[in-house]
């Protein structure tokens, strides 16, 4: 974390899990075990029908509501769909595009995650770009190539303005919900990488300035050594953001 240059993130990835009740009984737990202050921003992500609950709870305690997709279409036929206007109107501050699930499940290439960014930032969201390379590719020794393609294709045709609203998640597949974490030095060798591939593009003060997330298996144990990390301004958390005593843990690991 560079606290000087840029803000830290604490964000969680609720995924399919959890009901619209259980979001007021888990803020009231998240708040019994949270640090008295706090040095970060709080998210929780949660399906697009729970977000109303989420800022409703999470008021109180400084958590602010994400969505977990959004559409690339302003409106019209597209049934299913969420659009970044319907997640602004109900007041949605940030939405991860191109999480790997979504890359996996629902076939999102790299331009249809650069095209939801773009529509995020119209309406004022703050995107959480997903990136990261599969087992395959970490083996085949092409991680730092894959990850700064889908980074500057996820950030075409975004201006420097817009980029201070986006935040960059480093999420190695091989480390979503396997329990198997990147290393701190790994996650530091991607994320600093990143931020090389932005400075390339936007120069060196909008570099500095963007928060890059690290996520997969973050966890109570494993989080202060992966947030010492100087390019790791954050996590994107699934599992352990589930638990609110756990997830408190995470946070109060960002005051470091
Ligand atoms: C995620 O869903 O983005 C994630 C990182 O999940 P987990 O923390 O469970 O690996």
């Amino acid at each position: 974390m560079n606290r000087k240059y840029r803000k830290t993130v604490i964000a969680g990835n609720w995924k399919m899990n959890m009901t619209a009740s259980e979001i007021k009984p888990f803020i009231e737990q998240l708040k019994e075990n949270m640090p008295k202050t706090r040095a970060c921003d709080v998210v929780l992500c949660t399906p697009a029908v729970m977000i109303p609950a989420m800022i409703k709870a999470g008021k109180e305690v400084k958590v602010a509501a994400g969505g977990q997709d959004v559409s690339k279409y302003e409106k019209g036929a597209y049934t299913g769909e969420v659009s970044a206007t319907q997640l602004a109107d109900i007041g949605t501050k940030y939405c991860i595009v191109g999480h790997s699930e979504r890359r996996q499940y629902h076939h999102e290439d790299d331009m249809l995650v650069n095209a939801k960014a773009r529509a995020l930032l119209e309406k004022g969201i703050a995107p959480i770009i997903c990136v990261g390379e599969s087992l395959e590719q970490r083996e085949a020794g092409v991680t730092m190539e894959y990850v700064a393609y889908q980074v500057k294709a996820a950030l075409n045709g975004i201006d420097a303005t817009q980029l201070r609203r986006c935040i960059i998640a480093y999420e190695p597949i091989w480390a979503i919900g396997t329990g198997k974490t990147a290393t701190a030095e790994q996650a530091q060798e991607v994320c600093e990488g990143i931020r090389a591939v932005i400075r390339k593009i936007y120069g060196a003060r909008p570099a500095r300035a963007v928060s890059i997330l690290y996520g997969g298996s973050m966890n109570a144990k494993n989080a202060a050594e992966l947030l010492a990390q100087p390019d790791i301004d954050g996590g994107l958390i699934g599992g352990a953001s589930l638990k609110p005593v756990d997830f408190a843990t995470i946070i109060a690991a960002s005051n470091q």
